[in-house]
């Protein structure tokens, strides 16, 4: 059952639009999450899709209102196909926001029809799955969800819902749009709400309560950006749409693990100028902070263009933090406890995996145990006497069990695996790669297969698609 507990649709009407929650004639689950049902107390099983959909829960489901910024351009956006059902507490009083996306037009659909295709929802799924496998802070699936409804994307397909889970959907481009659309006084209420439900440890001193969370914000989107450069992640639609106020992962749609090891590494079709590639993750990040540091401004002083110092001043310090966390965590890929002066090491590590296209999730399974992969520069002078230097600091095992998955979920079989699925409606790949990557740091030479990279041609040619 839902426990419903909702507190957003108490704030500034302009923030949402109450909705009704879709009636949708004989839908049938296809996935279902049941560990995450029982984490979260909601005692539905898959064999309830209506009760799952929220018909019986009679509270007043909302779609939000958000702008964000668009590959760099703004846009006045919206739940255009989803809606909050409501915020569900869990025995322990935790909060959490159960949306369905597909769930049909709101007022924010713009030319949209508010639907999303079976397989775009099943892909979602299985990247929420894996991430918050890898220990990834990340949105989470409940369920998908067929609708027997038609959807219309270049030809016909058919169409179902996802229920997604997170702490919140507040984003970044939410404080875009509450800035615009909203008093002082009334964006300041808003803001502070998100502090109580979010940041509640921030202390209350009045100036510094906004520029702490400002800074809080800044650690915990690099902690998950910091996550994503450990397992090779690339988002693909880093907009300011699609970050999440509280550091979680979600919005899976052109994204993809990358194989080769390559900061260029972009697979959404409609980035053509490789804004959101792997490497450029960093500075997407610093630069869409500035954009909700924008918003923020006003309260970091009376005094206006203090205020904007505090602001520069702060984002002065992005650099530092984020190159501090990401040394940090190629360090513990590398089993370096000890080793202050370890840039140099790791620099020459990565530039030797793009120098010679390795795969990333390998290499640093072959440094832990080699002869585990069937490469030939694996047995190169210039790769044993890497691994020795490695080896001098580093190479401790226990800690690079935690920090390097055994499994991926490689793009080449989401895309069989999908497929498989589009072709007769099987889903017998798509139920075996969720079962290979739900202990993803385990070594289990059965899932031997799940670990192979494709033929290095393949990242180069593969290519991604917002087509939902
Ligand atoms: P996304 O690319 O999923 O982050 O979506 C960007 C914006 O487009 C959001 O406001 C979505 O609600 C909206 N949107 C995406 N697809 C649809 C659709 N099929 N119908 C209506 N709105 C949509
Ligand atoms: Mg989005």
């Amino acid at each position: 059952m839902y426990n419903f507990d909702t507190t957003y649709t108490k704030l500034n009407s302009k923030l949402f639009q109450l909705v009704n929650v879709p009636n949708i004639e004989n839908p049938k689950v296809i996935l279902f999450n049941s560990t995450l049902s029982k984490r979260l107390n909601i005692t539905y099983s898959a064999k309830e899709p209506e009760k799952l959909l929220g018909s019986t829960s009679l509270k007043q489901p909302f779609a939000q209102a958000y702008a964000g910024h668009q590959f760099g351009y703004f846009t006045n956006l919206g739940d255009g196909r989803a809606m909050i059902l409501g915020e569900h507490l869990n025995s322990q009083k935790e909060r959490y926001d159960v949306q369905l996306k597909g769930s049909g037009k709101t007022k924010y659909s713009r030319g949209g029809d508010g639907l999303a295709t079976e397989s775009s929802m099943i892909r979602e799924y299985l990247y929420s799955y894996v991430m918050k496998n890898l220990y990834i802070a990340s949105s989470e699936s409940l369920a998908v969800i067929s609708t027997n409804q038609e959807v219309y994307r270049e030809k016909v397909h058919d169409s179902a819902i996802l229920i997604r889970v997170m702490k919140s959907h507040i984003r970044f481009g939410t404080f875009e749009y509450a800035s615009q659309v909203l008093s002082k006084d009334e964006f300041q209420e808003f803001i502070d709400y998100v502090i109580g439900r979010h940041y509640s440890n921030i202390t209350h001193e009045t100036k510094k309560k906004y520029l702490n969370f400002f800074q809080k914000v800044i650690e915990k989107t690099i902690d998950m950006v910091v996550d994503w450069y450990r397992v090779g992640f690339v988002h693909g639609v880093m907009n300011t749409d699609n970050m999440s106020i509280v550091g979680e992962t979600f919005d899976y749609g052109p994204c993809s693990f990358m194989n080769q090891y390559d900061r260029l590494a972009t697979f959404s079709a409609i980035d053509t100028i490789k804004r959101y590639s792997f490497g450029n993750q960093k500075i997407i990040l610093k630069w869409n902070l500035s954009v909700l540091g924008e918003t923020l401004i006003p309260f970091f002083d009376d005094n206006i263009s203090i205020a904007r110092r505090v602001y520069e001043a702060e984002l002065l310090k992005f650099d530092k933090i984020f190159d501090e966390k990401f040394s940090n965590m190629m360090k513990s890929k590398l089993g370096i406890i000890d080793f202050n002066d370890s840039n140099k090491l790791i620099n020459y590590f990565l530039e030797f995996l793009e120098k010679n296209n390795l795969d990333y999730t390998n290499t640093f399974l072959e440094l832990m145990y080699p002869n585990s992969f069937n490469e030939s520069i694996y047995q190169s002078i210039e790769f044993k006497e890497l691994r020795l230097a490695i080896k001098k600091v580093g190479l401790n095992l226990e800690m690079m069990k935690n920090n390097n998955p055994q499994r991926i979920l490689r793009n080449y079989l989401v895309e069989e695996a999908i497929d498989e699925f589009e072709n007769n409606k099987s889903l017998g790949k798509i139920k075996k790669l969720l079962e290979a990557v739900s202990s993803p740091y385990s070594q289990d030479d059965s899932l031997g297969k799940y670990q192979l990279a494709p033929p290095q041609y393949f990242d180069k040619m593969y290519q991604t698609h917002c087509n939902t």
